[in-house]
């Protein structure tokens, strides 16, 4: 399978390609970055850290959807939105992990889907896939006595909060409960806030160093509290989620898929 790598030069965008060329039975498509990008024209398996492809790193994101079978894009929301279009014209599936879109732009993604595969997880880790599963599980056992929140740390140069992650779990949390995250979410607290409020779902976000990506989904109730946490510690664990996916993606109808579609969680 020839997969692409849109965004090659990005923290995960360079584990993508070494993943893609570690992997059997898949083959480096080549990789793109942004126009004006200072690693154009370079080898994508050298910036890596790996060994020569022959792939010269292009702003030409429309021959790289053509060449692949498979595109994987870990960019930003503007850019993934462009990437999707591309996906529905050209039939290519598509692996999404860039989060922070917004409403507009999840709306383009989902209409692409009708033309072509695309795949979306806001963290294409296995654990934090069984992590969202058990979110749902415990936060639909212990209903409203247990106040849910959830705490996440990223490294310094993450530009969305809280996570797609976190998001993603709050909503695991308030699918467990049967609400609607919209109506329950609080995201920032500041000030003189007021009791909390009942059935409340609370992020925290942390932010520094170069932490790959931490989350715990706290239950805290008047006498005990449950925690549940994990810990990423290095970024191919999301390259080799991606990867699997793009193998996963191969026969299938277009439609929009999640991580837990790939891992068969249901
Ligand atoms: P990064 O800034 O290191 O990498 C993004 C790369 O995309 C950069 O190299 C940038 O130049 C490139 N890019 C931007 N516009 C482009 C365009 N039009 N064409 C081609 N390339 C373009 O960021 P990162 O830490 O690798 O994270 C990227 C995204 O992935 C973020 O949204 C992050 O939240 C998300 N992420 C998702 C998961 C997951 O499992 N779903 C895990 C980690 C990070």
């Amino acid at each position: 399978m020839k997969i692409g790598i849109v965004g090659c030069a990005g923290r995960v965008g360079r584990m993508l390609v070494r993943t893609v060329l570690e992997t059997d039975g898949t083959d480096l498509a080549g990789g793109s970055e942004k126009p004006g990008s200072d690693v154009l024209g370079q080898d994508p398996g050298v910036l890596a850290g790996w060994d020569i492809t022959g792939h010269a790193v292009s702003a030409d994101s429309q021959a790289l959807f053509e060449a692949s079978d498979a595109i994987i894009d870990f960019t930003l929301p503007g850019a993934a939105i462009g990437h999707a279009d591309l996906a529905a014209t050209t039939g290519t599936a598509l692996i999404i992990g860039t989060t922070g879109l917004g409403p507009d732009q999840q709306a383009a993604l989902d209409a692409a889907s009708q033309k072509t595969v695309i795949i979306q997880a806001a963290n294409f880790s296995l654990g934090i896939n069984v992590l969202l599963g058990l979110t749902k599980q415990v936060a639909g056992i212990l209903g409203d006595d247990f106040d849910i929140e959830i705490v996440e740390m990223h490294h310094r140069h993450k530009v969305d909060a809280p996570s797609g992650t976190a998001l993603a779990l709050g909503h695991a949390a308030a699918a467990g409960r049967r609400v609607d995250l919209t109506a329950r979410a609080q995201k920032v607290r500041d000030g003189h806030t007021g009791e909390r409020r009942p059935g409340d779902i609370g992020f925290a976000t942390l932010r520094g160093g170069d932490v790959v990506g931490e989350h715990t989904v706290m239950f805290a109730g008047s006498l005990e509290r449950i925690e549940l946490t994990h810990k990423a510690d290095d970024r191919g664990i999301f390259a080799r989620g991606a990867v699997r996916a793009a193998l996963w993606s191969v026969d299938q109808p277009p439609g929009l898929y999640g991580m837990d579609d790939v891992l068969g969680l249901g």
